[in-house]
């Protein structure tokens, strides 16, 4: 594990041991067609074989990826876990990862560079993610917090946008909308919500996948769906979608919360981290699990663990840790606007503002170049799901003294 601490609250239903080798995996569409689902079989050392289900994949040259969420499971992969059976309510029991232990990839290659820069959000073949219009829209959940006074939550939402753009206005005339509120929910519908999570955190069930909560040490994720390699627009962006933890966390802003969690997460610090993913950035250094990304020298992030990691890396807003009721995050650092600019330069990058385009029907076509993995369709879309999470640091002895 890296430094995520796993927090098992008495409430969690027990998990079993689970330990062996991935012999297959197959993504295909969740219910509704707003997630992809990966099932992958881990053959015991005893011979038996185990189905992990896991939200996230690639399907039909769509994409879907969470970050701060245990890594999705690829053959080949040695794992060392404690899985939990869950039935669906079509009668099959799924297995859902609580915890890995360890997780050994063959193809990951261990470096320790000592290199620094900020680091942009890949597709699975390395193609970085990005809006293709000049601008971001995106919602509010209507109900708001209600851990927080009156409707401050949604002066704070925008003093969040405020402070990307406005710091990075000297580069990028990319702009991000606030259309208000909404009552969809978060999933592909090409509308981003940003939604407060009071009682569950969790993805809620469907008729065909069991409810999927999150990393409870996680403040935030933010799921991005992103055209998948194989197409002229890889790695454009089509919707994001933040949540945020107010269950293992108190939403806070200047200090107050009416929430009961012993962890506060100031509201500004966690969104301006979610929203630095949401634009297409991503974690400053690597926790040593999932994809490690490499930085705009194509050197590869450092590892969270090293002792010699610079104030750039730690000092960052899309650094990966934070404790409790932290703000820093709230301000935008030099690094995180060099993420922003290279991703959205004046001058480059379109001013026209435009809701993205999120019909598939034949907006793709693909002229050889097919990705892996992608059958003979003639038109070959992508479309990633992309999720990325604030994990805070347990360190209350620390932080509390
Ligand atoms: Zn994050």
């Amino acid at each position: 594990m890296g430094l995520l601490v796993a927090v098992t609250p008495a409430s969690q239903v027990q998990a079993s041991p689970l330990s062996g080798t991935v012999v297959s995996s197959e993504s295909r569409w969740g219910y509704g067609h707003s997630l992809i689902v990966t099932e992958s079989v881990v053959e015991q050392s005893d011979g038996s074989r185990i189905t992990v289900h896991q939200v996230g994949g690639t399907h039909e040259g769509i994409g879907m990826r969470q970050s701060h969420s245990l890594p999705l499971l690829a053959i080949g992969d040695s794992l060392v876990a404690e899985a939990q059976a869950r039935p669906s309510s079509t009668g099959r029991t799924f297995h859902l990862l609580r915890e890995v232990h360890s997780l050994r990839r063959a193809s990951l290659a261990e470096k320790n560079q000592d290199t620094q820069d900020f680091v942009r959000t890949e597709t699975a073949a390395g193609y970085q993610v990005y809006w293709a219009s000049g601008c971001a829209l995106l919602s509010v959940a209507s109900e708001g917090s209600e851990q927080i006074a009156g409707d401050t939550e949604f002066q704070v939402v925008d003093q969040v946008l405020e402070a990307w753009q406005d710091e990075a206005g000297g580069c990028s005339d990319f702009s991000l909308v606030n259309e208000g509120t909404t009552d969809t929910g978060v999933g592909f519908d090409g509308i981003n919500v940003i939604k407060f999570r009071e009682d569950l955190w969790c993805r809620p069930a469907t008729k065909d996948d069991p409810q999927q909560c999150y990393e409870e040490a996680a403040a935030g994720i933010t799921t991005l769906f992103f055209i998948k390699d194989g197409s002229e627009r890889v790695g454009e962006i089509l919707d994001a979608d933040i949540e945020l933890n107010g269950v293992q966390f108190a939403f806070a802003v200047n200090g107050q919360t009416s929430g009961t969690a012993q962890c506060d997460a100031d509201l500004a610090n966690t969104l301006t981290h979610e929203v630095g993913h949401f634009l297409g950035l991503d974690h400053t250094c690597w926790i040593g699990q999932g994809q490690r990304l490499g930085d705009e020298q194509g050197n590869q992030v450092p590892s969270c663990s090293l002792p010699t990691l610079s104030e750039s890396i730690t000092e960052a807003t899309m650094y990966n840790f934070q404790s409790c009721g932290e703000t820093k995050k709230a301000t935008v650092e030099a690094d995180d606007v060099a993420g922003m600019c290279a991703i959205y330069p004046s001058g480059e990058h379109p001013t026209t503002c435009e809701p993205a385009d999120v019909d598939l029907g034949g907006c793709c076509s693909v002229a050889g170049n097919r990705s892996p993995g992608a059958s003979g369709s003639p038109a070959l879309f992508g479309l990633g799901l992309l999720g990325l999470m604030l994990a805070f640091r347990r360190q209350r002895a620390e932080n509390n003294s």
